[in-house]
């Protein structure tokens, strides 16, 4: 087999699947500068403004003032600094778990955390739309994989009755690319009832749903039911890096274990330091001031069913029509770029439309007439 990147190119660009980096040349925000043009962002996952925030920046400088700027090693050579220690404590407190573990990413958390704890023998019921740092943690894991339909209770039900091993259910509070929640009561009953443990990634959720932007599982009352809570700072909290929220002696093997943590330098106390100020800002007043203005502009975009999370997805099927629509919004000073396989199912392409609480009203007005006018009202 030969190497020929340009014809495996060529295939991509024939299937409308070819992917291009895009710059950005100011900070994030509502509004970017994109080669010489001021666009109205509604793609960041920012979803309540902090990302270029005074008080993140801020605590961020303060950080490298207190701190420096790098780390020095892994976190179990010498590159566990107060800020991650007091991180660790602030994100247990604000789970209300046992304990939690920060990874350099929510993509290293998986990889991390599920080779740690299931392996061959073992036995993996994840649902469709999982993102794909599950499914490359279950796959590196060993553990045998099965997959219920996405939300599917009855599916996942048959799948707990014949599973072997030890039984982990991976899913997700709010889907990334959808934005609807799962049915999370009755998969914690059922995973109970099967004596199965449960990871719920909370990437989408956290910041925006539940008391304090606590998430799925406060919002339910579930955090104590929940094994594995796994989410990321680099969402609604603005910044990077990602975290387990679980019992003392889950972060304790998975210090000895997972090895996204062991063989990798921990992230910059800075960021770390600025992290637990982002958590401060998202629990407080002003965390629930920016929810309220989220949430009335999630209302706004949705009228019909106004949706749990602030992502509100046009899904346009066919990949050229999505590739259309997205030329057409930046063409009237948009960026909505087209989401298409492999990160969605071939065939259901979309436009994936995020909302910030830094949005304006007016820029939600002027995008919501965009859509009008391009036939992709709602
Ligand atoms: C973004 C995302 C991740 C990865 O988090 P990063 O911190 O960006 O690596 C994991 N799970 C879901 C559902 C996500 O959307």
């Amino acid at each position: 087999m030969s190497w020929d990147l340009q014809s495996q190119a060529a295939q991509l660009k024939a299937d409308h699947l070819w992917r291009e980096l895009r710059t950005l040349d100011s900070a994030q925000g509502p509004l970017v500068q994109v080669g010489g043009r001021e666009l109205v962002n509604f793609s960041s996952n920012d979803y309540l403004g902090l990302a270029d925030s005074a008080e993140l920046s801020e605590a961020m400088q303060e950080g490298v003032e207190l701190y420096g700027a790098g780390s020095g090693s892994s976190r179990l050579v010498c590159g566990t600094m107060k800020p991650h220690a007091e991180l660790e404590a602030a994100l247990a407190a604000f789970k209300r778990t046992e304990a939690a573990l920060t990874f350099s990413s929510g993509y290293a958390v998986a990889l991390g955390t599920i080779p740690a704890l299931v392996g061959s023998g073992d036995t993996i019921i994840l649902d469709k739309l999982s993102h794909a740092c599950l499914v490359d943690a279950a796959r590196l894991s060993g553990a045998t994989i099965r997959v219920f339909p996405h939300n599917h209770l009855e599916k996942l039900r048959k799948l707990l009755e014949t599973a072997k091993g030890r039984v982990l259910v991976v899913t997700e509070a709010v889907f990334s690319m959808d934005g609807d929640a799962c049915p999370l009561a009755e998969i914690v009953e059922l995973k109970e009832h099967h004596g199965a443990w449960l990871l719920l990634d909370e990437a989408h959720a956290v910041g925006v749903i539940g008391p304090q932007g606590r998430g799925l599982t406060a919002a339910l009352g579930l955090e104590n039911r929940v094994e594995l809570q796994m989410g990321t700072l680099s969402k609604a909290l603005g910044l990077s890096g990602g975290y387990l929220a679980a019992s003392r002696q889950v972060i304790d093997l998975l210090i000895n274990r997972a090895r996204s943590l062991i063989y990798s330098t921990a992230p910059p106390p800075c960021l770390a330091h600025a992290a637990r100020a982002a958590l401060d800002i998202v629990t407080s007043g002003e965390g629930d001031r920016r929810r309220e203005t989220l949430h009335g502009h999630i209302r706004r975009l949705s009228p019909g069913a106004p949706g749990i999370s602030a992502i509100v997805p046009r899904i346009m099927g066919d990949e050229t029509r999505a590739m259309e629509a997205s030329a057409r919004l930046l063409e009237s000073g948009f960026l909505i770029p087209a989401i298409r396989y492999p990160t969605v199912a071939r065939g259901s392409a979309r436009l994936r439309i995020t909302a910030s609480a830094a949005h304006q009203p007016e820029q939600i007005q002027s995008l919501l007439q965009c859509l009008a006018q391009l036939g992709l009202s709602d």
